[in-house]
């Protein structure tokens, strides 16, 4: 499998600048790139003997012209410009199979990136060789042994990180799961996780946390001239502060991950609608907080290393509803209402936790369901799938 190692980079000033140039070559060459696919299929439209764009086809048009028209691309290594119009193919592949949306444009900022592939550097302890460039120096050793396939440098906030992609068939980096059997997960808003086992795992809501000093910190970026010095030093304090909530958010869903993987085999688990949900604009920041998305992702992927099963359950699983005990289903239950008595077996029920519980019971059915029997219906997938959306191209996994 192809697994992907985040690394931060500690670059001397000479490195940083080559970085940035390398970014912005790269971020040109996306856009270039884009703009001309969008002109080419209009043209292709009005004239059906013109070739409809691809990736290939764009790469060649472009080093057909960059000496002559762009030759600062030369100055940085020429992976920069080519992996981006790859990578402009792979977001339009992904289009066409609604797995992503339209390609956007690249910005300045927060699209600050370049990819290599394996020719064009070398890994070696605790550093990495690019060409034109030299060593440089990495905060930690790669993890994971296995052909290497590509790297990505890229900014966040005032940081340079590399992500190295390895191909490798090694899971030796994964512990062994205790095996506590099955477990049930709901996921909330006011708690991140309740698990069947009663456990609950309060997430960092670290955009609540830091939501004021955000607002302020915006507030006084808009007020800065543009172009001064102090709105640049405005923006980077905005920019640490989204990275480091975002780097909160990573960790505290990486623990509960692992954690799960290891200990239990089986892991039932609802299918949100999180889209959904994201129209309701009162829990909508709560759940982008909580990453409801990068939790499945997580889980998924951590799953299939370690060969344990997740089970989705459908949409319509009113996992909420059904009593745990005796299977009675109620008619309705109000999001606030917190704690439930059942009235067929009088069982109190805290509402997370018996949800938890009807997702295990769910999972463990579905699981010894004979082949080609068919179930209840109330499992859209039992089976775990890899990679999910955009990360087809360098990454499936990726580790902070
Ligand atoms: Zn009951």
């Amino acid at each position: 499998m192809l697994i992907a190692h985040k690394i931060a980079l500690n670059p001397n000033n000479k490195q940083k600048t080559y970085f940035a140039r390398a970014s912005g070559t790269a971020r040109f060459a996306y856009n270039w790139a884009l703009a001309e696919w969008n002109r080419q299929y209009e043209a292709s439209i009005m004239d059906q003997s013109l070739p409809k764009p691809s990736q290939a086809a764009l790469r060649r048009q472009l080093n057909a012209i960059k000496h002559e028209h762009f030759p600062w691309m030369l100055e940085v290594t020429k992976n920069a410009p080519q992996m981006a119009i790859i990578q402009l193919g792979v977001a339009f592949k992904n289009f066409f199979q609604g797995a992503a949306k339209y390609p956007q444009f690249r910005k300045k900022g927060t699209d600050d990136r370049f990819t290599i592939t394996n020719d064009q550097f070398q890994v070696d302890g605790l550093r990495i060789r690019i060409p034109n460039l030299g060593w440089v120096r990495m905060r930690e050793t790669l993890r994971f042994a296995g052909k290497i396939m590509s790297a990505t440098i890229s900014r966040v906030a005032d940081r340079w990180f590399v992500s190295i992609t390895v191909n490798t068939q090694d899971n030796s980096h994964w512990p062994k799961a205790e095996n506590q059997g099955a477990v049930g997960v709901d996921l909330g808003v006011s708690v991140l996780a309740t698990l069947s086992t009663g456990e609950r795992i309060i997430g960092p809501k670290a955009h609540n946390a830091s939501l004021c000093r955000l607002k302020r910190l915006s507030r006084g970026l808009s007020r800065k001239t543009k172009g001064s010095n102090n709105r640049k030093k405005a923006k980077a304090k905005v920019a640490r502060l989204h990275a480091n909530n975002s780097n909160l958010r990573k960790d505290c869903l990486h623990k509960l991950t692992t954690d799960l993987t290891r200990r239990f085999d089986t892991i039932g688990i609802e299918d949100l609608n999180v889209k959904g949900m994201m129209k309701n604009r009162h829990l909508s920041r709560a759940i982008a907080d909580m990453g409801f998305y990068e939790f499945r992702r997580q889980l998924e992927y951590k799953a299939e290393s370690r060969g344990n099963q997740v089970v989705v359950a459908s949409r319509w699983f009113a996992s909420s509803k059904i009593c745990s005990s005796c299977k009675s289903k109620l008619e309705r239950l109000p999001l606030s209402v917190r704690e439930w008595i059942c009235p067929c077996c009088n069982t109190l029920h805290d509402r997370d936790v018996n949800a938890a519980n009807n997702l295990r019971h769910l999972a463990v059915s579905s699981t010894v369901t004979v082949c080609g029997e068919e179930g209840s219906g109330l499992v859209r997938k039992i089976k775990v799938k890899p990679a999910s959306m955009k990360q087809k191209f360098n990454t499936i996994a990726t580790y902070g």
